[in-house]
């Protein structure tokens, strides 16, 4: 056995087992936690909805750990299986290896049996564990439809980005993997601009907030805050799902305001303007270029990484892949990667969580720290977050503090306006 396929396989199987272990530590910390309301939030929250989220989280863990397990099994089948090889294998009957044409064919087929993989999963999260505890609102054809939008969009942005990637690591020699860096900045870019404006309308409709009190309101925040912003709009999430949730799009003077309607319905005007507050806290400490500038660092590193390993005659073989085209590469890389990078998740969950803290420093600074508090407190039990997670689960994966940490902190904050 190469050295490479043990390290592949030992990589997979401590990932795979840590994922699994964590998640039996969070649906045991969650059933011990289950039988009474942690005390800091007696009166607030009720055992009813306790239990709720417990078993709501019980759920949700339990699909993921046969999520984890199916992905490991479907990853050692593309590598180790032969899969990747018959596939491109059965292309070449048709197209040239090496050629653009059979570059995309074989990458396009491999994401299709990927999200084929990935449907009963998605199906049975949306309409067995979702609708189960009562937060699903999407019929099946509103699913399907959204799914048929998103391959297509999938496609229609996927197939030129992929092509342009293949051209540039045919053209530009060693250095490829920087031109490639370069397109990828400019693609997430351009997308996170054109999101708001082209995307998110094909799956949602954007109204502009009616009500004049909770505007007036808002207004008044963004003003205090010195913020502008190209409006406030409301978007129709309960088509969907009844989770609440606010956010910023966009950048530099196309910012807008989205709250889920789901949102308005719940909170009272002081709490949606002490949440908007946490989301304008984002904005201001550039959260979201922070974040940007570490996932371009790390995928410079990755590219680099992957320019070293194309041209390795054992990064295939080890692999069990007899084709060494760039388009095999490519899947390749970054169908392992994620096996070797499980060590970044606790690592990036850390910094957001930090962000967290930063934003809602900000939103008791410029807002009633009480009201986001009791908007939190809406927001997990509506969501039925559970306020007891394992406290190893949550360092690795959350990305939001537990509620009591967040809580606590924000009663202890001092406002200044
Ligand atoms: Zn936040």
């Amino acid at each position: 056995m190469h050295p490479f396929t043990l390290a592949f396989l030992v990589a997979l199987a401590v990932t795979t087992l840590a994922q699994l272990w964590l998640a039996v530590r969070h649906i045991r910390h969650v059933a011990a936690h289950r039988d009474a309301v942690p005390p800091e939030f007696t009166g607030r929250i009720t055992i009813v909805a306790h239990q709720k989220a417990a078993d709501y989280t019980t759920a949700r863990t339990g699909v993921g750990t046969v999520e984890t397990a199916a992905g490991a099994v479907i990853l050692l089948a593309f590598t180790l299986g032969g899969g990747l090889q018959a596939i491109s294998a059965g292309w070449t009957r048709l197209l040239q290896t090496g050629g653009y044409a059979h570059g995309i064919a074989f990458i396009v087929t491999v994401a299709v049996i990927g999200g084929v993989f990935d449907l009963p999963f998605g199906l049975y999260r949306t309409f067995v564990v979702e609708a189960r505890y009562g937060f699903n609102r999407m019929t099946v054809r509103l699913y399907f439809l959204d799914l048929a939008k998103q391959a297509l969009l999938g496609l229609l942005l996927g197939v030129p980005l992929a092509l342009c990637v293949l051209w540039l690591m045919a053209v530009m020699g060693d250095a490829w993997w920087l031109y490639v860096w370069l397109t990828w900045v400019a693609f997430s870019l351009l997308y996170a601009m054109l999101h708001p404006i082209l995307i998110m309308p094909l799956f949602n409709r954007f109204t502009p907030l009616q009500d004049e009190t909770l505007k007036g309101r808002i207004e008044n925040l963004l003003a205090r805050c010195g913020f502008r912003s190209q409006g406030l709009f409301v978007m129709d999430s309960s088509r969907r799902s009844s989770h609440g949730n606010a956010y910023f799009t966009g950048f530099g003077r196309a910012k807008r305001i989205i709250l889920f309607d789901t949102l308005i319905d719940r909170l009272a005007p002081p709490e949606i303007e002490a949440v908007l507050a946490h989301e304008l806290g984002h904005f201001s400490r550039n959260h979201v270029w922070k974040r940007m500038a570490v996932l371009f660092g790390v995928s410079l590193g990755f590219l680099w990484l992957l320019g070293y390993l194309i041209g390795q005659d054992w990064f295939y073989g080890a692999l069990n892949v007899q084709t060494h085209t760039t388009a095999m590469a490519l899947v390749l890389f970054f169908m392992v990667v994620p096996v070797f990078a499980f060590l970044l998740q606790p690592l990036m969950s850390l910094y957001s969580r930090r962000h967290e803290f930063e934003a809602d420093a900000y939103a008791a600074q410029h807002a009633a720290a009480s009201d986001l508090a009791q908007a939190l407190v809406k927001l997990y039990q509506d969501n039925a977050a559970t306020l007891t997670p394992d406290p190893l689960h949550s360092a690795v994966y959350d990305s939001h503090p537990p509620a009591a940490l967040r809580i606590a902190r924000l009663q202890t904050a001092k406002g200044s306006c």
